[in-house]
């Protein structure tokens, strides 16, 4: 059992005023694990008291002495990767490939904030004015349990990075991890007040951030539903907002694909972290021509993806975070079934040979996209292959949704590919691959999202333009 008693305020480790307990449970055996005492009302009023007093000094520092301090926190993040491995295991029950990624993650991301310091020019001349980017005060960080630490080091670092200080508030499901982000970034030495942490309820904790004057910026990482809720609770102060939500992408695989290399590919977007990925690519769209076919092999690649035990070396899905969330993913299972839809692989219920835990069989529907489950973010391994006639059709399905994050366009040949992809409604489009580019914008379109984080785009994100005419 590991019991966290404390947050982090004003470059300090503190006991909350909030006396609530949470419980945190290992979703392999569905045990409790440990506890965390969350903050309130009271700590969040101090961490921001304490970031906003932290302003002043840091919004001045120099490019130089900003890149120092990121760079102590990177060394201290990289130092425990393998402490972080452990707690993403037990506490959120990544398997081990991908908890790996997640443990690296965190550094990398940190790195990638200091590569855009080092290029991004704060002064630009524009005819006869000087325009200055400035930092936009202090930025409110609400961050969701499905990448922790990786959430909390890249908003953290690129708000750093534009001179602005923060108060992030962590899912309270995930506070192992945050636990060692925390100490890490202790040990960076970096000044007090330019970064709290405080874990707590987000209808507490989040609400006052929401609110308060002092806050200038949210950026926020989580469920649409939350993200409509912050920007008409922060409205009042007209708060700068970043919102990164749901995704309900689509796999375009067009007719001339190779299905021996789509396939795959198409179910590692669609099972990434366990289908718990605003990215996944959830809706597999397929050439009516080719529909049994695609049938097929997909039945027989899902029969092989081993679902359950994260330690298992063998695993690709993982169990799910919570029992709210593997109720959730049965729950869409069976309504798949009763809206009509062909369950071609998986089902209701646990995996073979798991007794506890919250397991999900991997599964695959075919069906049409009107269906709740191809229009609403299940947040699990749970897919549907829609048939289209032509690649305007297709297109046409694909655009047909309310989200906008994330889509994958798969042909043989490419530039017929990419023309597909410049037509699909999305943040970001991947064509024949899933390899991340960093240096890119990432964020969505419709309601996926506002703003963009990652490289100069991010940035830009906690900066305000400031011109300057002098006569
Ligand atoms: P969530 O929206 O329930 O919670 C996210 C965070 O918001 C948590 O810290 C939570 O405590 C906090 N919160 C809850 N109510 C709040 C309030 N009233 N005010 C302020 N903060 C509040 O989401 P979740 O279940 O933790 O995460 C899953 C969701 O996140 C999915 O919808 C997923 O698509 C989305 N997500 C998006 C991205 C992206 O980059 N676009 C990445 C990962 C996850």
């Amino acid at each position: 059992m590991q019991n966290i008693d404390n947050i982090y305020i004003n470059g300090e480790f503190v006991t909350p005023h909030g006396e609530e307990r949470f419980e945190l449970f290992n979703p392999a055996t569905e045990e409790v694990i440990g506890t965390v005492r969350l903050a309130d009302e009271v700590d969040a009023e101090r961490a921001i008291a304490a970031a906003k007093a932290a302003f002043t000094g840091w919004s001045r520092t120099t490019k130089d002495e900003r890149i120092a301090v990121l760079k102590r926190m990177h060394k201290a993040v990289a130092a425990r990767e393998d402490a972080l491995l452990e707690a993403i295991v037990t506490e959120y029950g990544a398997p081990q490939s991908r908890g790996r990624w997640m443990a690296q993650y965190p550094a990398d991301v940190i790195a990638q904030a200091i590569e855009t310091l080092e290029e991004f020019e704060f002064v630009e001349q524009a005819g006869s004015a000087q325009v200055i980017m400035t930092p936009v005060g202090v930025a409110g960080l609400i961050t969701p349990w499905n990448s922790d630490a990786g959430f909390i080091c890249n908003k953290l670092a690129t708000a750093m990075a534009a001179g602005c200080t923060a108060v992030i508030k962590p899912s309270e499901m995930s506070a192992m991890q945050t636990q060692i982000v925390t100490e890490a970034l202790h040990e960076a030495n970096i000044p007090a007040g330019v970064f709290n942490i405080i874990t707590g309820r987000g209808e507490v904790v989040g609400d006052v951030i929401n609110r308060h004057p002092d806050i200038a910026k949210i950026s926020f990482t989580g469920s649409t539903a939350v993200g409509k809720h912050i920007v008409e609770s922060s409205a009042a102060s007209l708060k700068r907002v970043t919102l990164e939500l749901g995704g309900k992408s689509p796999t375009v695989i067009l007719d001339d694909a190779d299905i021996e290399k789509a396939v795959p590919l198409a179910l590692a977007a669609g099972f990434m972290n366990s289908g718990q990925a605003c990215i996944a690519g959830t809706r597999i769209l397929v050439p009516r021509s080719r529909q049994a076919e695609f049938e097929q092999a997909f039945a027989h690649a899902v029969g092989q993806v081993q679902s359950g035990d994260p330690r298992d070396d063998k695993t690709e899905i993982g169990p799910m975070v919570s029992r709210k969330q593997w109720q959730r993913v049965q729950d869409y299972i069976r309504l798949g079934t009763e809206e009509g839809a062909k369950l071609l692989v998986g089902g209701e219920g646990r995996p073979a040979g798991m007794a506890q835990g919250w397991g999900v069989k991997p599964t695959v529907f075919v069906g049409h996209n009107q269906m709740r489950i191809a229009r609403e973010e299940i947040f699990g391994p749970v897919l549907v292959m829609i048939p289209y006639e032509d690649d305007a059709d297709a297109l046409a399905i694909a655009n047909d949704t309310n989200y906008g994050l994330n889509a994958m366009v798969l042909g043989g040949n490419t530039e017929r590919a990419v023309r597909i992809a410049q037509q699909i409604e999305s943040g970001r489009v991947m064509v024949n691959t899933l390899a991340h580019e960093p240096k890119a914008p990432f964020g969505g379109v419709k309601q996926s999202g506002l703003g963009r984080e990652m490289g100069k785009w991010g940035m830009q994100a906690y900066l305000e333009a400031k011109t300057v005419v002098v006569g």
